[in-house]
C-alpha cells in the first residue's frame, strides 16, 4: 500500500464546523481504501478546481510510470488556466468501515483558495488528491519524551501522532491557536500534557516553549506550522536546549503573506542550504562511526 503517488478523485460526504475557524470535511473515493495506511501524519496534496470548473482536471497517469513519480510533469502539462491549484493537507482520520477520510480545513481568511473552498464545501463537491504515500512518512525519533508543537494547521497531524502513542509514552504538546474557542480535544493512550497558546492574548509558540521547563532524559521534537515560528523553535531546541539535530523533525506548513504557489524566498533558500549542510555533516559523522566499527 501507498508507495507510489496516486492521483485520484475524492467526493465530499459531510461538512462539520468543529470550531469557529476550522471545518472538518469528510470525503469518500474509489482509491481511498487502498491508499489509506495505518500510520499517523499522512500528508497529501489536494487539487482544487479553477474558477468555472465544477471538477478539477487531474494529471493523466502514464502507463509506464510504475512509481507514480511523474505526476508533476503531467500536472505541468495541463494548460495553466485549467491546471488545478495544489495545497498540502493532512489526513485527520480514516474510517475503514465507512470508507471515509476526514480532513480539517483551517479557515484562515478569504485570500486562500483552499480556505475559501473549505468555507463553502458541500456534500457532492469533488477535489483531486495526490498521495498520501509512505514515501513521505516522517517517523518520530525515539527518545524518553516527545515535544509536539504547532499551530492550527499542525493540529490534524498532532492529533494522529498522539493517537498513535502507546500507553506509557510521554508527550508534551504546545498548540498555538487564535483563541480559546479553537481548542479541541486531543486523545492519547500516552501520558500527555497539552499547553494551549492563544494569539489573542499575545501568545506565540516560540515564546511558550522558551518559557517551558522540559523533563530530564533524552528528548525528541516534532514541529510544524508557520515557517518562521518553526525555524525559531527548532533553533531554540537545538542550540539552547541541546536536542540532537536528528531528534527534531520540523516542517514549515505556510508562510506569512505568501501562497503555496509562491517561489521560495532568499530566507527559505538559505535555510534549505543550511539544512543540507547539516545533513551532510551528520551523514559524514555516521559514516566515520561505521568505518571505526562503533
Ligand atoms: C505537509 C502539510 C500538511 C498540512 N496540513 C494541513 C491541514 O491538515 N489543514 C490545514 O488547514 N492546513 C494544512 N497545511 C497548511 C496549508 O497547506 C496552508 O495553510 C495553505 O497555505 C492553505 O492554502 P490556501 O489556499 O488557503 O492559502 P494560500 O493561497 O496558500 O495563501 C493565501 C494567503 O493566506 C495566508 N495563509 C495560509 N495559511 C494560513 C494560515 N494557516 N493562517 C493564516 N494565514 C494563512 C498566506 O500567508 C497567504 O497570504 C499543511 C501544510 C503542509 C505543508
Amino acid at each position: 500500500m501507498g508507495q507510489a503517488l496516486t492521483v485520484s478523485y475524492v467526493r465530499v460526504v459531510g461538512v462539520e464546523r468543529i470550531t469557529p475557524r476550522t471545518t472538518c470535511v469528510t470525503f469518500t473515493g474509489d482509491a481511498l481504501a487502498e491508499l489509506m495506511e495505518d500510520r499517523p501524519d499522512q500528508q497529501m496534496k489536494l487539487c482544487f478546481p479553477r474558477a468555472g470548473q465544477g471538477v478539477p482536471r487531474l494529471p493523466e497517469p502514464e502507463a509506464d510510470d510504475t512509481y507514480g513519480m511523474r505526476w508533476y510533469e503531467a500536472y505541468l502539462a495541463i494548460p495553466e488556466p485549467e491546471r488545478p491549484l495544489l495545497r498540502s493537507f493532512t489526513v485527520r482520520g480514516y474510517d475503514r468501515r465507512l470508507d471515509v477520510m476526514a480532513v480539517d480545513f483551517v479557515l484562515h481568511g478569504d485570500d486562500g483558495p483552499a480556505a475559501r473552498w473549505g468555507r463553502d464545501a458541500r456534500p457532492g463537491d469533488v477535489l483531486g488528491m495526490v498521495g498520501p504515500s509512505s514515501l513521505y512518512a516522517r517517523p518520530l525519533p525515539a527518545a524518553d519524551w516527545l515535544l509536539l508543537a504547532g499551530d492550527e494547521t499542525a493540529l490534524p497531524a498532532i492529533g494522529t501522532l498522539l493517537e498513535s502513542l502507546p500507553a506509557g509514552a510521554r508527550a508534551l504538546v504546545w498548540a498555538e491557536v487564535a483563541d480559546a474557542a479553537e481548542e479541541r480535544p486531543l486523545v492519547s493512550d500516552g501520558e500527555v500534557s497539552v499547553h494551549w497558546v492563544h494569539r489573542d492574548r499575545g501568545g506565540s509558540l516560540p515564546d511558550a516553549v522558551r518559557a517551558a521547563r522540559l523533563p530530564a532524559g533524552s528528548g525528541a521534537a516534532w514541529l510544524a506550522g508557520e515557517a518562521a515560528a518553526v525555524r525559531a523553535l527548532r533553533r531554540h531546541l537545538v542550540e539552547e536546549r541541546g536536542l540532537a539535530r536528528k531528534a527534531v523533525e520540523f516542517s514549515g506548513y505556510w508562510r506569512h503573506s505568501l501562497t503555496q504557489d509562491d517561489a521560495p524566498t532568499e530566507e527559505d533558500l538559505a535555510w534549505a542550504k543550511e539544512q543540507a549542510k547539516e545533513q551532510a555533516k551528520e551523514q559524514a559523522k555516521e559514516q566515520a562511526k561505521e568505518q571505526a566499527g562503533e
